[in-house]
């Protein structure tokens, strides 16, 4: 018989998962209960709650689809999209590409409206595309890039959207808890989210926020949705009835429900405002030591996310290699380059519980030692005064 399973010591500064707290842990290894019992209804309720303060929106279809982020797209694009529908998807990354693929997938037509890698999405370029595609009932976008760093601007590509009579399709997988999202205020009507990124719990839930106007449209659909168990209509009997007529759709899983709550109370008992600043706080810290030791963020500084700090990898320097001292000597993992920058560039994370002076002076000082570089740790230190770590 295997041995049980120890993972080895990591401090994760990679694109996620990131750093989950012993709390949050050990809300995972409470005793599992009946996935209908009374008291994880009542879980599941103020679960929905916390997620709706999360995504600041009062959506009443407020919910964590069973699976991680790739799932929650895949519920956002299938229950909107039916064969025929035309999509405008803004692309600049890996994971705007996987948008179309899933529009494609379940029978629309997308248009693609392509940025450039590392950039923002200029809210002009899907200006100028939906009033060439009149027919264009849905954009879809993802506000945080975490393939290459970017961040765009959602409220601005929302309210073109709107003007044009698009429902909004968000991607805040890498965005929700790290950086400001507003579904309400911004009109997004799908918005989908994981567990593994800023809300710091382990990967295999994805948030998901339905506007009244996205329901109306899966109620006047013409086709059943392709996947059953995405099937927001069949799900929402699960999560969104009341009392008696809650109806088994699928078994939910239930402890991670109990380190989804854990993990989104400890969120808001810090309070959103108060985990942005110290994301940006964090980011400032990292950025100022990346910068003294020689290593250019991919992303021009007023499009870059916080918590996803894409650095070229300088020249001569191996990538794997480095990446494998980094997790042998010091137990550090940072991502790798994704699509167009595999092999160019690192990915290092500073999400949920990776944006702590820690996990950042950290990895200053592996980078400092792998890469026979000095001055990192000394410039992020003064940046990191006054923070509880
Ligand atoms: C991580 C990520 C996803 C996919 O999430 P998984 O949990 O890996 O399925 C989707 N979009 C973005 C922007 C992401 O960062």
């Amino acid at each position: 018989m295997p041995e049980s399973f120890a993972p080895p010591a990591r401090t994760l500064m990679g694109p996620g998962p990131s750093p989950v707290s012993p709390d949050v842990l050990a809300a995972l290894a409470r005793p599992t209960i009946g996935h209908l019992d009374p008291a994880f209804v009542d879980l599941m309720d103020e679960t929905k709650g916390l997620l709706q303060e999360t995504f600041l929106t009062q959506n009443r279809l407020t919910m964590p689809v069973s699976g991680p982020g790739t799932a929650g797209m895949e519920a956002c694009v299938d229950n909107l999209v039916e064969p025929g529908t035309t999509v405008v998807v803004c692309r600049n990354g890996v994971f705007g590409d996987r948008l179309r693929q899933m529009v494609e997938r379940a029978g629309g037509v997308a248009v693609v409206v392509d940025a450039e890698w590392g950039r923002a999405v200029p809210p002009e370029t899907l200006a100028d595309a939906l009033v060439e595609h009149p027919e264009a009932e849905v954009v879809a976008f993802v506000h945080a890039e975490t393939s290459t760093g970017a961040l765009s601007d959602a409220e601005t590509l929302a309210r073109i959207a709107r003007d044009h009579g698009c429902l909004v399709v968000a991607d805040t997988v890498t965005s929700l808890g790290g950086v400001p999202v507003r579904v309400d205020d911004w009109g997004l009507d799908a918005v989908y989210s994981g567990t593994q990124k800023c809300l710091a719990a382990p990967p295999g839930l994805s948030p998901v926020t339905f506007s009244d106007r996205a329901l109306e449209r899966m109620d006047a659909r013409e086709t059943p949705v392709q996947s059953w168990f995405l099937d927001v209509s069949l799900v929402a009997r699960y999560w969104n009835a009341d009392g008696a007529k809650r109806a088994y759709h699928h078994t939910a899983p239930v402890n991670m429900i109990y380190a989804l709550h854990e993990a989104l109370r400890r969120l808001q008992g810090e309070g959103l405002e108060a985990a942005w600043a110290r994301h940006r706080r964090m980011h400032r810290a990292l950025a100022a030591g990346l910068d003294a030791l020689g290593l250019a963020f991919v992303v021009p500084e007023a499009e870059r996310l916080p918590q996803l700090n894409a650095v070229w990898i300088p020249d001569g320097v191996d990538d794997a290699a480095t990446r494998r001292r980094l997790l042998d000597e010091h137990g550090l993992e940072i991502g790798g380059g994704l699509g167009d920058l595999a092999g160019r560039a690192w990915r290092i994370g500073l999400m949920g519980e990776g944006a702590r002076p820690g996990p950042v002076l950290a990895c200053l000082g592996a980078l400092e030692a792998v890469l026979d570089r000095s001055g990192g740790v000394e410039a992020a230190e003064p940046l990191l005064d006054a923070v509880a770590a």
